[in-house]
């Protein structure tokens, strides 16, 4: 069976197309500009050339249509016709608490996801969009949701809920839902593999690295605790987000700036965490690279992101009380061998001794660490969309 992703922004829309008899990347692409003009960057995977032109996407519709047309062209296309096309996987942002794990698109899944929709009011709209684009262009091929915050409802109460006055968590759903769940489920059973343990019997930590950042504690292949909160500003300052701050802090800044609230949580969620401290940007390239040459703020926003990434494991080997091995994935987590090493200075009391010779080499899932460390460290490149092919397919053929 072959599947499409898709994963929906409000003006972009990425896709890949699989063959899930051998999990091979048939195509992907990327529309960006939706609404605005359009852009389409689609690449064939079997010799085709890339297609990278603009094309006219007023809404997303246009753009599933034209991501289609690709597929299936002549020039540039992968399949014969549309049929070929057993099923399409959405990622959908926030589930709330009613989904804990994917499902087939029905009417009730469409208004439970509308429902979650002030949870993230960026996301999800999106996400919808998306969904609906496919129907109106694709008909009747059935289509699947697999939600970022899934993988994080088996958290306990202790884990979840913040001590605020318990009515704000029942009567506005405010507790902690995590995101990157489709990543920390994959990265941990790739380990699990590597390993050649049962995932049930690991505690396992999971460190997503990437332009947002988050941690997450596995505990028997199970979700226990994570660094994401209410909405993905929380736990590690990230690419441009501040993550974990005392919150007394905005409404100080208000008072002192005469911004508001909104302007102030903008500057947050887009102007702070490592680019916010350095000054320079938010890609960990520029930072390296601007420490190196004497930047003292950018070597500080480096240090802060390893040294908050280190507390966090340390927090969630207690929670577990031990850990077996520790994964590093996503953009910095995979390619990052410098911050890698700085974060496992802090871990050798856990018994986490790192190989550098193994750390500098580049390539799949891997061990870091020394062959006696008693836990171990590994890099897991990550892989969303083949774990929301897998869920399609397995949810599609019943
Ligand atoms: P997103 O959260 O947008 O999916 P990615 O997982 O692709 O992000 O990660 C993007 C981040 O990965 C960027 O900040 C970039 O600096 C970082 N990155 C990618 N390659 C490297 C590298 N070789 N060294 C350091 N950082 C890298």
């Amino acid at each position: 069976m072959k599947i499409l992703v898709i994963n929906c922004g409000s003006s972009s829309l990425k896709y890949q197309l699989l063959d899930m008899d051998d999990e091979s990347l048939l195509a992907k692409g990327l529309c960006e500009r939706i609404g605005i003009d359009g852009h389409l960057k689609h690449q064939p995977q079997n010799g085709k050339p890339t297609f990278d032109e603009d094309v006219a996407m007023p809404t997303h519709t246009e753009a599933i249509a034209a991501v289609l047309d690709k597929l299936t062209s002549a020039e540039y296309g992968v399949v014969a016709d549309m049929s070929e096309i057993g099923a399409v996987g959405h990622r959908v942002v926030h589930g709330g608490e009613k989904f804990a794990a994917s499902v087939v698109i029905d009417d009730a899944v469409m208004a439970a996801i509308e429902e979650c929709v002030p949870l993230a009011p960026l996301h999800n709209p999106a996400n919808i969009t998306g969904i609906n684009a496919c129907k109106a262009v694709m008909g009747d091929v059935p289509q699947v949701a697999v939600f970022d915050t899934a993988f994080h409802q088996t958290m306990p109460g202790k884990a979840y809920m913040y001590a605020i006055p318990y009515e704000y968590y029942t009567d506005l759903k405010v507790r902690r839902y995590g995101f990157h769940g489709t990543s920390h489920r994959y990265v941990s059973g790739q380990a699990a593999k590597l390993m050649g343990r049962p995932i049930g019997e690991l505690k396992l930590i999971s460190c997503h690295m990437g332009n947002g950042s988050s941690i997450c504690a596995i505990d028997g292949g199970k979700c226990v605790d994570t660094s994401m909160g209410f909405t993905p500003i929380a736990g590690l300052p990230m690419g441009t987000r501040c993550g974990d701050i005392d919150v007394s802090i905005p409404d100080y800044l208000c008072q002192n700036t005469g911004k508001d609230v909104t302007t102030i949580t903008n500057e947050l969620n887009k102007k702070s965490g490592v680019l916010g401290v350095s000054g320079v940007g938010s890609d960990f390239r520029d930072l390296t690279k601007a420490a190196g040459e004497g930047n003292e703020r950018a070597a500080l926003a480096l240090d802060m992101f390893a040294y908050a990434v280190a507390k966090t494991v340390g927090a969630y080997a207690a929670a577990m009380n031990g850990v077996d091995g520790i994964i590093f994935t996503a953009g910095v987590g995979e390619n990052d061998a410098r911050m890698r090493a700085e974060i496992c200075k802090y871990l050798t009391y856990l018994g986490a001794e790192l190989c550098p010779g193994c750390n500098a080499k580049k390539g799949e899932d891997r061990f870091i660490s020394k062959a006696d460390s008693k836990v171990k460290l590994m890099v897991i490149p990550t892989n969303e969309e083949l774990v929301i092919a897998r869920d399609t397919k397995a949810l599609v053929e019943g």
